[in-house]
C-alpha cells in the first residue's frame, strides 16, 4: 500500500495546493495522529490520521481478526454454494477484510483476517519464514523416513517445486503436528500422499507467535490488538 508525503497526501485529498501546505503547517492546522503537523515531509501511510481544520482527511483503523475455522466453511470472502469465513463474521466487522492464508474447507482452525495489506504480505512471504504450525491425525501410522522427507522437501510435479524444510513432530502413531513456512494448494495433504497416508483431520493453532485462543470456539472470532500483530512475526 502507498504512502505519501504531507504535501502530495494534502493535494491527492482536498482542492489545496501543495504550495499552500508549508503555511497550514506553520499555523498548526493540520494534525497527524492527533499532534499538529512537523513538516510536509512527513510521511502518510494508509493507517496514519489526517485532519485538516479539525475535518478528518484521513481516518482508516488497521483491524486484525483471529478466528477459529470451523469443518464445511470456504476460506474466501464470496462463495455461490457455502459459507465463508467472512460469514462468521458480524456484517460490521466485514469491511474491508481479507483472508491472510487460506485454510481447506474441512481443515479447522487459526484464520487471520486484516484491512492491513502491509502486514498479511509480510506473514505470506516465504522468505520471512513466519511458521504455521497444524496438527494432523492420519490413517497410517507415520514413520521416520516421512520425517527425513518433510525436513527435506518433497518435490511437486505439477508446479515443478520442492516444499521448503517443513517441521513433523510425531506426538503419536496417528497424530502429529507439522510446521510449514510456505502455504502450497493442500499442501499438507499432498505431502503426506507421497507417502500414501490419508489425512483424516487438519487443524492450525498457530500463525507465527499468534496462537489459536482456547477460549474460542469453532465459528468464533476475537479482535487482535495492532501491537500485538507486529510483535508476533
Ligand atoms: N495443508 C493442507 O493440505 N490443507 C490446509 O488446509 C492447510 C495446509
Amino acid at each position: 500500500t502507498k504512502t505519501y508525503r504531507l504535501d502530495r497526501f494534502i493535494r491527492k485529498h482536498t482542492s489545496i495546493a501543495m504550495g499552500a501546505v508549508r503555511l497550514l503547517v506553520a499555523q498548526q492546522k493540520i494534525l497527524v495522529d492527533g499532534q499538529p503537523a512537523q513538516s510536509i515531509h512527513q510521511i502518510i501511510g494508509e493507517f496514519t490520521s489526517v485532519s485538516l481544520n479539525g475535518v478528518n482527511i484521513q481516518n482508516n483503523t488497521a483491524r486484525y481478526i483471529a478466528l477459529h475455522k470451523p469443518r464445511g466453511i470456504v476460506s474466501a470472502t464470496k462463495d455461490a454454494k457455502h459459507s465463508t469465513v467472512l460469514d462468521l463474521l458480524p456484517q460490521h466487522e466485514r469491511q474491508g477484510l481479507h483472508i491472510v492464508g487460506r485454510l481447506d474447507f474441512n481443515s479447522t482452525g487459526l484464520i487471520l483476517l486484516t484491512n492491513d495489506g502491509r502486514w498479511s504480505k509480510t506473514i505470506n512471504d516465504e522468505h520471512k519464514k513466519v511458521p504455521k504450525q497444524y496438527t494432523v491425525t492420519v490413517d497410517k501410522p507415520i514413520t521416520s523416513d516421512v520425517i527425513t522427507a518433510f525436513h527435506q522437501g518433497i518435490y511437486f510435479a505439477y508446479e515443478n517445486i520442492t516444499t521448503k524444510p517443513a517441521g513433523l513432530k510425531i506426538i503419536s502413531p496417528f497424530t502429529a503436528q507439522v510446521t510449514l513456512t510456505e502455504g502450497r494448494y493442500h499442501q499438507i495433504k499432498r505431502m503426506f500422499g507421497h507417502f500414501q497416508i490419508e489425512v483424516l483431520t487438519l487443524h492450525r493453532f498457530a500463525i507465527g507467535q499468534l496462537h489459536l485462543n482456547d477460549t474460542l470456539s469453532q465459528g468464533q472470532y476475537q479482535c487482535i490488538a495492532p501491537q500485538d500483530v507486529y510483535e508476533s512475526v
